[in-house]
């Protein structure tokens, strides 16, 4: 199989982290979080709620926020988005970004601190931070096929990860970096992915990559990484996690809920 960019239906895709460039950590790695300190707009709440009274909760105009993104389903190569900043310098597709700066600031105020090591990240910044990896394998003694080989299976192709999309973001403690140089598991015995799973959704965000999902989705598990899917979506998907314990992902809820 050349590397994991098609997958067959068998579920022996090859997954990868969808996340590896932030092990590498992006170039900002302040650990001041939450945002609300440099949203150039001052006036956030009174705007928020204005903004959130007038965004779509219908499921039909929620719709935009549902298309799939992964192996199967790479973004077109002259994919573009406008994007707003939610925190520091993490950047969303202006139609979410609100509702992530309000999660953020209800954490916030709750006294849960979280931080967005990764969000919006340009189809050329996955380009770039592949080849970069595979030059760094090549200088330890790969050979380039077997370097792109191996990289393929750890970093999401261009195109291929729902950062390039401008709907999901990486969330983790604002003192995760302080206890770990990675992001791995272990981040859903911390209070803060308790918060995230009992309130992501109602800001229209979801778990992508759930544990015991990965055929499903491409990717390991990723307790960090959340996806927006709009308001009312999130919510159904939600109601399932209460009633049964099960994350559904993306394909599954498309498939449950808009098939024939
Ligand atoms: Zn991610």
């Amino acid at each position: 199989m050349g590397g994991t960019g098609q997958p067959d239906q068998s579920g022996t895709t090859t997954n990868s982290s969808a996340d590896t460039a932030d092990k590498i950590k992006e170039t900002e790695t302040s650990k001041d979080t939450s945002g609300s300190s440099e949203n150039p707009d001052e006036t956030i709440n009174s705007e928020q709620t204005a903004v959130t009274a007038n965004l779509p909760v219908s499921s039909n105009k929620d719709n935009w926020a549902l298309y799939v993104i992964g192996n199967d389903n790479p973004l077109p190569n002259d994919f573009t988005v406008e994007v707003k900043t939610v925190a520091g310098e993490r950047t969303l597709d202006k139609r979410c970004a609100d509702y992530a700066i309000q999660m953020l600031n209800d954490a916030k105020s709750q006294g849960v601190g979280l931080y967005v090591t990764s969000a919006y990240r340009s189809i050329q910044y996955q380009a770039d931070n592949l080849q970069n990896y595979i030059s760094r394998l090549m200088a330890q003694g790969y050979t380039k096929e077997e370097a792109t080989k191996q990289a393929h299976k750890e970093i999401a192709l261009p195109g291929h990860s729902e950062h390039n999309a401008g709907l999901a973001m990486d969330i983790v403690s604002n003192d995760y970096w302080s206890n770990h140089s990675d992001l791995d598991e272990s981040f859903d015995k911390l209070p803060q992915y308790e918060w995230l799973i009992n309130n992501s959704w109602k800001y229209g965000f979801i778990l992508s990559y759930p544990k015991g999902k990965e055929d499903i989705t491409g990717f390991i598990y990723e307790p960090w990484h959340y996806r927006f899917v709009g308001l009312e979506h999130a919510k159904k998907i939600h109601e399932v996690y209460e009633a049964t314990g099960e994350f559904l992902t993306v394909n599954e809820y498309i498939e449950q809920y808009f098939s024939g």
